[in-house]
């Protein structure tokens, strides 16, 4: 991360300021951020929720919550930046509670210098939102200078409801100062794939539909629902995972190559992938995707045994399936994903596999290359060569991988967004109109699916810790295709 600014004058409000997000991830990145001197001395963090803290409380959270994440700080440092730190204990639902907040944050600017600037953060259940967004619009809480917000996921929960809360978050803010954060965007691994792209001319003069035979995105997760069974029921596994994390991966993968790294080029660059997504139709959803839920075993719950988790639940746990474009390097070329609770790891990776000829040596291994995105941080591309010893081919792998201790420093995904948001550089965010075709996508699939839950009782079931439903190995478009990681 470039150190770009230094010291951006800003009053930064956390709309749920006592909850799991800030205190992991929020409070510790700022601290990096002020340690790297890019919020110094004139910032001030607003933490507002509804318990009754007060602000020595919550200082003393933000103050645990570095301790917890960071081995070695300068207890100095410490205390000066929770200094910085104010709480208000406030009802989103309440109105009068926004003309607190606006005092408060102007007493602040005062006392800090912010030059006016403001920066909302909402770090809520997303049914808040839109409601967070028209009071301060209508409570006019925006100061004079920048004022930029962020927005959690998940976006809506279908285009309609997208389209609704995008309509009351752009009644206070502009679409460019709108940071819908997806913090996969932050990974070193994804951030990666534009450079490999477009800085090796090996790859970039391969990187098309004559070359590449399919590629494979897999975001895979050891752990069952654990007690987000409430929150699941009403997502599922596309909405969850899917709708943004897959698709952005995907976009970064397929998109034409931008002028410039510019986030005005780089957007373009995915639109005009974008404009080209084909909505499958039934024939595709029926041959090429495919869902499921977790069964149980001796010693785990099913998903429909846990907590707040209906017993007839059709909600997926797992889904497969297959996205093309029209247009760009990669048209035509399909583009398979999975991602599930309940495999037998934790992994996220991306195989790019390349089409093969006809050897003098007979079949041997397609060239693929695995992009892996968790838990290492490597690259590497399979090729073939001779086996020492005996006659025939063998498959080796050339690898790019960082060292333990360039794991160790990689900042967290928040922790470079939220650079981000400060110096203003939306690159690493969802633009509106992305999100518009993401869930054209989604509702196209979601309502094939539950138009189907009325004519079956349950939908696949697959044993846990293993590799997903077995009908996921049918989903190619070809008998030569399957998946790579298994
Ligand atoms: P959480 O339940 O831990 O925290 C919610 C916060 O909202 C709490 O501070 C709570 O007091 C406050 N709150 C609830 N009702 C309120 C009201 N009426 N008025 C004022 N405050 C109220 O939730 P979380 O895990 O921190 O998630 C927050 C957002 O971040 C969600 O959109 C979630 O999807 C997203 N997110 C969270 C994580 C994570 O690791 N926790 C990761 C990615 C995205």
């Amino acid at each position: 991360m470039d150190k770009m600014a230094s010291n951006i004058p800003v009053i930064m409000v956390i709309f749920g300021g006592s909850g799991d997000l800030a205190h992991r991830k929020l409070y510790p990145s700022l601290f990096n951020l002020y340690r790297q001197g890019l919020i110094h001395d004139n910032f001030a963090v607003i933490g507002t929720a509804r318990r009754p803290w007060t602000n020595e409380y919550l200082r003393e959270q933000v103050n645990d919550a570095i301790h917890e994440t960071f081995t070695e700080v300068n207890e100095n440092d410490v205390k000066n930046f929770v200094e910085h730190f104010y709480y208000l204990s406030h009802d989103v639902t309440n109105v009068e509670h926004y003309v607190s907040l606006k005092e408060l944050a102007q007493e602040l600017d005062d006392r800090y210098s912010a030059q006016g600037n403001r920066l909302f953060y909402m770090a809520m259940a997303p049914r808040f939102f839109g409601t967070i967004a028209t009071h301060i619009n209508d409570q006019k809480l925006n100061g004079t200078g920048f004022n930029r917000i962020v927005v959690e996921k998940p976006f809506g929960r279908d285009l309609a409801s997208a389209k609704e809360l995008n309509e009351q978050i752009t009644t206070s803010f502009a679409e460019e100062d709108i940071f819908r954060i997806d913090h996969y965007l932050g990974k070193e691994m994804i951030q990666n794939i534009m450079p490999l792209r477009f800085t090796n001319p090996l790859f970039k003069s391969v990187w098309d539909k004559e070359h590449i035979k399919n590629i494979q995105v897999t975001l895979a997760e050891r752990l069952g629902v654990e007690a987000r069974g409430g929150y699941y029921e009403t997502s599922g596994a596309l909405r969850d995972m899917v709708q943004n994390h897959i698709f952005q991966i995907i976009t970064l993968l397929a998109m034409p190559e931008p002028r410039d790294i510019s986030a005005t080029s780089v957007h373009q660059a995915k639109q005009e992938l974008l404009d080209s997504l084909i909505i499958p139709d039934e024939e595709m959803l029926k041959q090429h995707f495919v869902r499921g839920q977790y069964a149980g075993s001796d010693t785990t719950f099913a998903y429909r045994q846990e907590p707040n988790v209906a017993s007839d639940s059709k909600t997926e746990t797992y889904a497969a399936g297959e996205v093309k474009f029209t247009a760009g390097p990669l048209a035509g070329v399909p583009i398979y994903f999975r991602t599930g609770k309940e495999f037998k790891e934790k992994k996220s990776r991306i195989d790019i596999v390349f089409k093969h000829s006809s050897t003098p040596y007979g079949s041997v291994h397609s060239n693929n290359l695995t992009i892996e995105i968790d838990p290492r941080n490597r690259i590497y591309l399979r090729i073939n060569g001779k086996n020492i010893f005996e006659s025939g081919i063998r498959e080796e792998k050339l690898t790019y991988a960082l060292t333990d201790e360039e794991m160790a420093k990689i900042p967290d995904g928040y922790e470079r967004l939220l650079h981000d948001v400060f110096v203003n550089d939306s690159t690493n965010f969802t633009h509106w109109s992305e999100l518009e075709r993401y869930w054209q996508f989604i509702d196209k699939v979601e309502n094939y699916w539950e138009k189907e839950n009325q004519d079956i009782s349950e939908i696949i079931q697959y044993p846990p810790y293993r590799m997903g439903p077995k009908e996921a190995n049918q989903i190619f478009e070809s008998p030569t295709e399957h998946w790579i990681y298994g």
